[in-house]
């Protein structure tokens, strides 16, 4: 029988991580039980959240500990199943982490309908991201005709759906990214109003020409300089959906300079602002309205969407400092087998 092939977590990085954090090991393939199916991972995705796992101490989710599996959402499939409600051949969505094969309880998996989207969609667009956008844009950032939307992070699995909802809802959209082309693609395949480079050496100014009658909401992504630019032209009572700080993720120190949490209280005050931190599956309750409203817009083609697809079960971890590094083009799956 082949075995299983898994990348477990064999030191806890401080700042970036780099080849000796995690191991590539190969390991027997547990006895299916009552209740259980055998999966054989198909894509598993790569998410930003995983950086934040990987350290010990507090979160919203417990850390993976030494020794185990990295923790990770796929789409499998169904190899044998001892459950009535699952057979051969069937494809589910769960988390079974960075590992090729897996044993789990029927319970804990979701079957995807191939019908409605492929496999790789459902860990993207149909799955965890495209409703990260859809309950931080709409229960959070509560976006009206004719407000000017900015997400960061815009051409990512999160930023390019929010973008296409931001649209749909009448707003001006601008979104922010890292490199040119990425720019370009938010602009002409999303259709954002404008896209600006947070690179350039005049991003400040392009941020404030692109948004000419200030911010509304301001979907926040990643934290840092663009953070700081945003604040500068939030609009009053403006919302701020606080999904992700990525551009802290590897941060081991705070930045230098003056403390600014005094003048940024008085803008929250002076400017009545909503800042809301949220956590995607703390809303579970509107994932079938989210998979009802989210396939009907992609067959009407009201939503694209950009997958950045990597070849090969081994290369799980260079993808995945990759993304930390921006390197990303869409949402990040691998293909497994
Ligand atoms: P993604 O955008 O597909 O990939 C991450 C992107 O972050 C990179 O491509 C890079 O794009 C950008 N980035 C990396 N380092 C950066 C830095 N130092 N400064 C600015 N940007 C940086 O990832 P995603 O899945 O859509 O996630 C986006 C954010 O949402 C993350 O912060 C993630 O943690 C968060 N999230 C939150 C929830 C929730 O429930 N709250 C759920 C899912 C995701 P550039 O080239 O543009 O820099």
């Amino acid at each position: 029988m082949s075995k299983n092939q898994k990348f477990t977590l064999v030191k806890r990085p401080v700042g970036m991580p780099d080849d000796t954090h995690l191991k590539l090991e190969e390991s027997d393939i547990p006895a299916v039980g009552d209740g259980q199916v055998l999966l054989l991972t198909r894509y598993l995705s790569l998410d930003p959240y995983m950086r934040g796992r990987m350290n010990d101490g507090a979160s919203y989710a417990s850390p993976v500990g030494l020794g185990e599996v990295m923790t990770g959402e796929a789409v499998s499939e169904v190899l044998e199943s001892r459950h009535p409600d699952l057979s051969p051949g069937d494809m589910v969505v769960g988390r079974t982490g960075w590992q090729t094969h897996s044993v789990v309880h029927a319970d804990e998996l979701f079957r995807i309908d191939p019908e409605l989207a492929p496999p790789s969609a459902w860990l993207g667009v149909m799955g965890m991201t495209g409703f990260t956008a859809y309950v931080g844009l709409l229960e959070f950032g509560k976006p009206k005709a004719g407000e000017t939307v900015v997400v960061s992070a815009a051409s990512g699995a999160v930023g390019q759906i929010v973008g296409q909802i931001a649209k749909m809802e009448g707003c001006r959209v601008v979104g922010v990214a890292g490199a040119d082309d990425k720019c370009q693609h938010v602009v002409e395949h999303y259709g954002f109003d404008a896209c600006v480079n947070y690179k350039d050496d005049d991003f400040k100014a392009q941020l404030a020409k692109a948004c000419p009658d200030g911010i509304d909401v301001y979907f926040e992504n990643v934290g840092g300089k663009v953070f700081e630019a945003v604040m500068k032209l939030v609009n009053t009572f403006a919302r701020i959906p606080v999904c992700g700080r990525i551009a802290h993720y590897n941060q081991t120190e705070l930045p230098e300079g003056p403390d600014r949490m005094i003048p940024f209280m008085g803008q929250i005050l002076v400017k009545r602002l909503m800042f809301r931190g949220f956590i995607q599956s703390d809303h579970n309750e509107l994932l079938p309205q989210f998979r009802r409203d989210m396939s009907q817009w992609l067959k009407e083609g009201k939503v694209r969407y950009q997958e950045d697809v990597v070849e090969g079960f081994e290369n799980t971890a260079t993808a995945f400092q990759g993304l930390l590094q921006g390197r990303n083009r869409g949402k990040l799956v691998i293909k497994v087998s």
